[in-house]
């Protein structure tokens, strides 16, 4: 696809600025405690931003590790040909645990049935495959119970003496690392310095201990040990406006999410606007159709409130979001007026040109701007662009991260 699409006339796309997440690669990196490194967490497609364009900017910046949920995503990095080390962490029985070994990915192991899959893939193999053992020190998610912890760290300890295996790392996720002050995140530190401390003394010797997540990556230094795990800081988004604002960990929005306005018309007063009719015109109007809806990853939950920035004011969505589009009411005055097809609607971007940001959108739709990001659909062509220079980078064309 890449230099095929004519970018001034896409429907609608999401520009990514590679500029940026290298940026925030290295403000994430200057936080970090001495000895700790970085893990850029490029999971469901790094976020919404395109994976394989995201873990190369991330690499190029000096992230050492990349991390992922499936074994899949993993797979297809090393199918790229990423070398950098790459952990994967939701495991399912049955899924490829010897392609996992035969691509050197480390593999997180949470329960003895893994540890079963993952030593006979190794067997099949002939091959020592590298796993990580996660614990359970209060998420109540994926990851061992403390009181299971010594049955699976003796059996791994056993399966590494017998040479299937190499524990190479002890790892865990925290709950609440986002509300400052939660008394649950230091409980779970003690717990993780306890299980850490249990399996080395069982004579394994990981090369990385890790527990911080983004959140816990910004405020809370005695939880990096070797390796934070950042996912959407490294999009250049606070995880939690409790703990403080992107710009004031200095974090810059990687996504900007634009649509081209597909038709403006007059409306007489009183007229009902898309489906169910929740918006009435309070008068003679102008409206604008922005052609993208909740197939794209528009969340129809901010129907009727959320922001958009066209004909250079922010305005609201009028009525039900549909699958594919929805309108905004442009009014009377002479910036209304000015706006015509084709003029570009900024649903959210880094928010320093008058545009809103994803967070607002999260406020919007009640949820969190993990999952405004990361919803952006397959039908929204990732433009990757460099903001130090502005240039375009290359176009994913079917959102799968082509370019670079
Ligand atoms: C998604 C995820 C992360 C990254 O979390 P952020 O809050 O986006 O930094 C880290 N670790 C695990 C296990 C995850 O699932």
């Amino acid at each position: 696809m890449t230099g095929t699409v004519h970018t001034s006339a896409l429907r609608g796309r999401a520009e990514i600025d590679l500029g940026a997440l290298r940026g925030n690669v290295r403000a994430l990196r200057a936080r970090l405690a001495p000895g700790a490194g970085l893990m850029a967490v490029v999971k469901s497609d790094a976020y919404g931003h395109g994976a394989l364009p995201c873990a190369r900017a991330a690499l190029d910046a000096g992230a050492l590790w990349l991390g992922t949920a499936t074994p899949h995503e993993a797979l297809a990095l090393r199918d790229a040909g990423i070398r950098a080390p790459i952990l994967c962490w939701l495991w399912t029985p049955g899924d490829p645990w010897r392609e996992g070994i035969e691509a050197g990915l480390d593999m997180s192991v949470s329960a003895m049935w893994a540890l079963r899959e993952v030593t006979r893939a190794a067997r099949e193999a002939g091959q020592t495959a590298r796993i990580q053992l996660k614990a359970d020190t209060g998420l109540g998610r994926n990851g061992c119970q403390p009181a299971d912890w010594p049955e699976l760290v003796a059996a791994a300890r056993a399966a590494e003496v017998a040479g299937t295996v190499r524990v190479t790392g002890l790892w865990s996720h925290f709950a609440c690392a986002d509300e400052p002050g939660h008394p649950s995140t230091a409980a779970q530190l003690d717990v993780f310095h306890e299980l850490v401390a249990y399996a080395e003394k069982a004579g394994i010797e990981p090369e990385v201990r890790h527990i911080a997540n983004s959140p816990a990556a910004l405020t809370l230094p005695e939880s990096h040990f070797d390796l934070v795990r950042t996912g959407i800081a490294l999009y250049g988004i606070s995880p939690s406006s409790d703990l403080g604002s992107s710009a004031e960990f200095g974090l810059r929005p990687v996504m900007t999410l634009t649509a081209s306005v597909a038709l403006v018309k007059r409306v007489p007063e009183g007229h009902g606007v898309s489906y169910g009719h929740r918006y009435r015109t309070p008068a003679e109007t102008t409206l604008g159709l922005i052609p993208l809806g909740y197939a794209d990853g528009v969340p129809r939950h901010a129907s009727g409130k959320g922001p958009v920035l066209v004909g250079g004011e922010v305005r609201r969505v009028a009525g039900r979001i549909a699958m594919d589009q929805f309108v905004v009411d442009l009014g009377t005055g002479p910036d209304a007026d000015a706006v015509r097809e084709g003029a570009p609607a900024v649903l959210f971007g880094p928010g320093d040109r008058g545009e809103p940001t994803a967070a607002d959108w999260a406020e919007a739709a009640d949820t969190i701007a993990y999952e405004i990001v990361t919803r952006i659909g397959p039908r929204v062509p990732r433009v990757y662009v460099d903001g130090a220079d502005g240039q375009e980078e290359g176009v994913g064309g079917d959102g799968r991260g082509a370019g670079r």
